[in-house]
């Protein structure tokens, strides 16, 4: 059932004033539900109740915070039909996309419990003494990972499940032994809710301290700041905009004790196309683009935006075969009003430049919230002189960048912004002839793909979902797979300890059976 409120810890509470409700993209009307925004007052009662379980939950073991997790999973698959019906009519995304999105939320509680149960993640290293070392003697050394603290983690608008309330950023917290505030998404609320009550159900059944979990709502962008601004709150995870994701940034840099901020943000995701394969298979690649840049109404961080090739008759082919297969698709229905109202003015602004080539742009009657796919083309010069076309058009839009030649293509991806992903569609030989086009890229990306499309986000340990700015605010981390973990954790070292107080993860004797680095050599042995 859906109340509106918000949860603060294990309470349900609506003090507040300000109300707003969910929009059904694809019947255009709003949805019943009332949802009110928390007060600064729950925010504080939240922040308060996140530190104090802070205490208790970071010392849990990992089998402990694992059974949560995978208690977390099992009431969200108890939230039934009910929950795809909520979704469906706060995202404008079919119900096929619900039940995958369903799956994948499920899937990685299960891969971040299985991987915490067995605490090798802590990264264990133990240095021993060595009292007669000369000159000086060596003290004992034992180093591992720990929680950070309160996490607040923004909702994404595009993956109402995956990535908001119990999705990977939430998962991974929890894993750690961070207590979670979220920031629901003001679109999808009652999906939000909904699996809000699911992990509040969870954690009284695991016995988990009250505030390690709280759900609290917002249609502005003032319960966000205030929760980033919290003294209380030690991290920060977000997915959207470069505006909303560098607002934070700079928001919890200018605190008296900043905190890190990990935002996934705008990526335009360039897509390296080299001669020889176009030769060969133009029709096969503009295909399977068309498909990928519409996949979802375009709606991925992933999405191919940007399409860079050499002149000659393969671009060519590529380039009207697109323009042809991609206005053959229907257009899909994007989340909110204000997701089509920012492509279409995007799009616009994109079409309006000088020097540009319209290839294809749906020309029929779409429904409202229904966006029209379009594809254009530039000259290498044309985008090189012109930053507003290296700016992110979220939807199903994909410049194609036609360059002189190797040099200017290459020239074209030193210039780009950083990168989610870089793909490079060629012949193995072309791939073996062309480093300098693939190191290039490799500097503006955290994942490159051959031959493939990058749309699509396995969640396994060996995926990076991050890149150079502004792709992410720190490039070093994950936020898919489950080394995601790591941005909720430091380093800690304990100097000459009594074995008796140390961690498990950290005692002689290794009871957990943890594979650890002991004086160079890793191990799963007791010492
Ligand atoms: P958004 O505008 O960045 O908002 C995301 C969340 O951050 C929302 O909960 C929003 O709060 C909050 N927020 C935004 N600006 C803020 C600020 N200055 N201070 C504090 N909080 C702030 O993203 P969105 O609503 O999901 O979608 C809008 C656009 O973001 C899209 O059109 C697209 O360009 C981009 N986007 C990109 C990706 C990607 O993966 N690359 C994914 C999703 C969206 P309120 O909503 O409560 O104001």
């Amino acid at each position: 059932m859906i109340t509106g409120k918000n949860y603060i810890g294990n309470q349900l509470s609506a003090i507040g004033a300000k109300t707003y409700k969910t929009f059904n993209s694809q019947l255009n009307i709003e949805n019943e539900h009332v949802f009110t925004e928390a007060t600064a007052n729950e925010i504080n009662i939240a922040a308060s109740l996140a530190a104090s379980a802070f205490k208790t939950y970071s010392k849990k073991s990992g089998k402990d915070k694992a059974v949560f997790l995978r208690a977390i999973a099992d009431e969200i698959e108890a939230l039934g039909e009910a929950l795809i019906t909520t979704y469906t009519s706060e995202s404008g995304l079919p119900a096929g996309r619900a039940m995958g999105e369903r799956g994948r939320t499920i899937g990685q509680l299960g891969a971040f419990a299985s991987h915490i149960e067995n605490g090798s993640w802590v990264e264990a290293r133990i240095d021993t003494a060595q009292p007669d070392r000369q000159p000086l003697p060596k003290v004992d050394l034992r180093k591992m990972n720990v929680a950070l603290g309160p996490v607040v983690v923004f909702g994404a608008s595009n993956f109402p499940l995956a990535f908001s309330t119990a999705g990977g950023d939430t998962a991974a917290a929890l894993a750690a032994g961070c207590p979670v505030i979220v920031k629901s998404h003001p679109m999808h609320a009652g999906t939000g809710e909904m699996v809000a009550s699911a992990i509040i159900k969870a954690a009284e059944k695991t016995g988990m301290p009250n505030g390690v979990f709280s759900n609290l709502n917002s249609s502005g962008i003032e319960v966000g700041q205030t929760l980033v601004q919290h003294p209380a709150v030690k991290a920060v995870g977000f997915t959207g905009s470069i505006r909303g994701g560098r607002a934070l940034f700079d928001f919890a840099a200018k605190r008296p004790e900043p905190i890190p901020v990990f935002a996934e943000m705008g990526s335009i995701n360039p897509v390296v196309l080299l001669p020889e394969a176009l030769n060969t298979k133009a029709v096969h690649w503009a295909k399977t683009y068309a498909g990928s840049i519409t996949l979802g109404a375009g709606q991925f961080c992933t999405n191919p935006g940007l399409l860079i090739g050499i002149k000659g008759e393969g671009l060519a082919n590529f380039a009207s075969t697109l323009a042809e297969e991609i206005v053959k698709i229907e257009p899909s229905c994007m989340l909110h009003p204000a997701i089509i109202g920012a492509y279409d003015s995007g799009k616009a602004r994109a079409l309006e430049q000088t020097e540009l080539n319209v290839l294809a742009d749906y020309g029929l009657e779409a429904r409202s919230n229904y966006a029209k796919q379009a594809v254009s083309m530039v000259s290498g010069k044309t985008f090189l002189e012109n930053p507003v076309l290296h700016n992110e058009v979220f939807g199903p839009f994909s410049l194609i960048v036609e360059c002189e030649n190797e040099l200017q293509l290459e020239e074209v991806i030193h210039k780009l912004e950083g990168q989610l992903t870089g793909t490079i569609i060629a012949e193995e030989t072309e791939l073996t002839h062309s480093s300098n086009i693939v190191s290039a890229l490799q500097n503006r990306v955290g994942r490159i793909i051959f031959n493939g499309v990058p749309t699509g986000v396995e969640v396994c340990p060996s995926m990076q979902h991050g890149g150079p700015y502004p792709a992410s605010t720190d490039s070093r981390f994950t936020a898919v797979g489950v080394d995601a973990i790591k941005r909720w954790v430091r380093p800690f070292s304990f100097q000459a300890w009594p074995n008796e107080l140390l961690p498990d993860e950290l005692k002689n004797e290794n009871p957990l059976g943890i594979s650890r680095l002991v004086d160079g050599t890793h191990t799963d042995q007791g010492i």
